[in-house]
């Protein structure tokens, strides 16, 4: 048997599902274009016919993204898969993939879809067929396959890879098995699948047990030969399988295991980064591989150990990850072109306009800040250049505050508001609520605080300080973040970045299909 893993990345679609994590078009093609350097197979850059905003996104990373398979999820319905089909029209030849699916298992089609297992049967194979009239490359789920019965699982997957899908996931939806088990259902797919050999077995696991990444791996030992995954395992509920986690076991445990992927572990921890960055998601501390403590070494045997020699405790070297030490890469006298050369090194391209703009925040940072880190630049690129996309109807100009333990904390703040100056006093609990009670009232907003979080980019006290906020207001909820090395300043600009968003959101009105 093969032993090529493919990589089918879902952190555009499962992953953006996660409740607050929604990205819009520009932060998709960000994240899309880092995965392509980080070599996945096939990128679910969305589901087409569900919004809009999806249909966009899917339609301009297949035009713009170039090296992965680009996939657009899509119902087994005619209008899902038209819409899917449209929206991949831009991806090279031979580089676009339908993903249809429905249920099998008897309690969704009973008491979701109404559906007997002959017409959930017929539809399968009818969309495969009619998805195959568009593109070569299909892939089939059966929605709640871990719950379904096992002939007419079977019986599906020879229907519709009789009907032509390549590719065939078999999804733990609600995330309820168990790595033994779930390995079992694989491998009696291989043996009673009579056509299984044409198509490629894929998992896609959630971790709703804590199990997602070990269900695939077992799955991958039984013969599955592409894993859905999403970067930090971000996903519905409690997420998808870590892409990190995968690759990373497949490649430290290749003894064993004998597989391999296409991934440059070198842009993991980059890749975990961003998809932090655009959806405030933070990674816990002691999250595998990508984590502020995976590395860390505490104990002083540990320690010891470590300092004669490294694989006595370290099974993964940082670097391998791409993670390096944080390291001294500019200071004030910096020119615009060392700028611009180091953040091309990060990966980021710039036109003329957003580099300009984003030098000119360096220079007022590095002038606050002896020393400019990577972590650093990336915070002004989030902040600057990559919050362009949504129209500012808020703008801050400035804001000052006094407070301490004996005054009553205050806040100035200035700001336009659509295009007119408006200005105001405000006081409140803390300096921070002084300047969002201000901010309210002089952006005429209601919107609700739900979250709240300020990270020190990097070490020390003149670090910047990112801010994430939280802000639902009826139905919409949506993410705010601003980085200063001021943090009441950080934190008027994510809220304001909230309020931008928010007013922006209320005139795209996207559904939730699934
Ligand atoms: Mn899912």
């Amino acid at each position: 048997m093969d032993n090529y893993v493919k990589i089918f990345d879902t952190t555009l679609r499962d992953g953006e599902q996660s409740p607050g994590a929604s990205m819009n078009v520009e932060e998709k093609l960000r994240v899309a274009h880092k995965l392509a350097r980080l070599g996945v197979d096939v990128i679910e850059a969305g589901f087409a016919f569900s919004s809009k905003g999806d249909f966009e996104s899917v339609r301009r990373i297949a035009e713009e993204v170039e090296g992965p398979i680009i996939c657009s999820l899509a119902r087994a319905k005619a209008d899902d898969i038209d819409a899917a089909k449209d929206a991949l029209k831009g991806a090279p030849k031979g580089k676009s993939r339908i993903h249809t699916f429905i249920s099998t298992s008897d309690i969704h089609l009973k008491y979701q879809f109404k559906l007997t297992r002959e017409e959930a049967l017929k539809r399968a194979v009818d969309m495969v067929t009619h998805a195959r009239g568009y593109v070569d490359d299909v892939e089939f789920s059966p929605m709640d396959a871990s719950r379904t019965e096992l002939s007419y699982l079977y019986e599906v997957l020879e229907a519709v890879i009789e009907a032509g899908a390549s590719t065939v996931n078999i999804p733990d939806t609600v995330g309820y098995a168990l790595p033994h088990q779930f390995g079992e259902l694989i491998k009696g797919i291989r043996e009673n699948v009579k056509n299984i050999d044409k198509a490629v077995i894929s998992v896609h696991c959630h971790n709703d047990l804590g199990l997602a990444v070990a269900n695939s791996l077992s799955a991958i030992i039984n013969g599955a030969r592409q894993v859905e995954c999403t970067i930090n395992g971000i996903g519905e509920r409690a997420g998808n399988s870590s892409l990190e986690e995968i690759v990373m076991i497949l490649k430290t445990r290749s003894d064993l295991l004998g597989l391999e992927t296409n991934i440059v572990t070198e842009e993991l921890y980059p890749a975990s980064r961003l998809v932090t960055g655009i959806t405030g998601m933070m990674v816990q501390p002691n999250k595998a591989i990508v984590g502020d403590n995976a590395f860390a070494h505490e104990a002083g045997i540990h320690q010891d150990g470590l300092l004669k020699e490294k694989t006595t405790y370290e099974i993964i070297s940082p670097e391998s990850v791409g993670i390096s030490k944080s390291t001294l890469v500019l200071g004030k006298h910096s020119g615009r072109h060392a700028f611009g050369a180091r953040l091309k090194e990060l990966g980021y391209k710039l036109d003329e306009a957003d580099l300009n703009k984003a030098f000119e925040r360096f220079k007022l940072l590095a002038d606050k800040k002896k020393e400019v880190f990577d972590e650093d630049l990336e915070a002004i690129v989030q902040d600057e250049v990559l919050r362009i996309e949504v129209p500012d109807r808020f703008k801050l100009t400035s804001l000052n505050v006094t407070g301490g333990s004996d005054t009553q904390p205050k806040a100035t703040i200035e700001m336009e508001v659509d295009g007119k100056v408006e200005r105001i006093d405000a006081v409140g609990d803390g300096l921070v609520d002084a300047a969002y009670k201000g901010i309210a009232t002089i952006t005429k907003t209601k919107s609700t605080l739900l979250r709240y979080a300020v990270n020190a980019i990097t070490s020390g006290t003149d670090a910047q300080g990112e801010v994430t906020v939280r802000l639902k207001e009826d139905d919409h909820i949506v993410l705010g973040q601003g980085a200063h090395s001021d943090i009441i300043v950080a934190s008027a600009k994510a809220y304001i970045n909230a309020l931008n968003r928010l007013s922006h959101r209320k005139n795209d009105s996207r559904e939730r299909l699934v």
